[in-house]
């Protein structure tokens, strides 16, 4: 599997809100979790794929 290079080290746009272990959210609804968290969150969102619907896969 090719690998591209994305990466997204800066967030544009004010935080709404923050949270004290690093996690926030933008004004435009863009959420960076810290690094406790986002093992947690990817752990979740896999465990949620089904029923999040995202049949289809984009093969680049
Ligand atoms: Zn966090």
């Amino acid at each position: 599997m090719e690998k591209h290079p994305y990466a997204r080290h800066t967030i544009e746009g004010d935080k709404k809100t923050k949270w004290i272990c690093g996690c926030f959210q933008t004004v435009d609804d863009y959420f960076k979790f810290c690094d406790k968290h986002i093992e947690t969150l990817k752990k979740a969102i896999n465990a949620q794929i089904d029923e999040l619907d995202m049949t289809i896969v984009v093969k680049e």
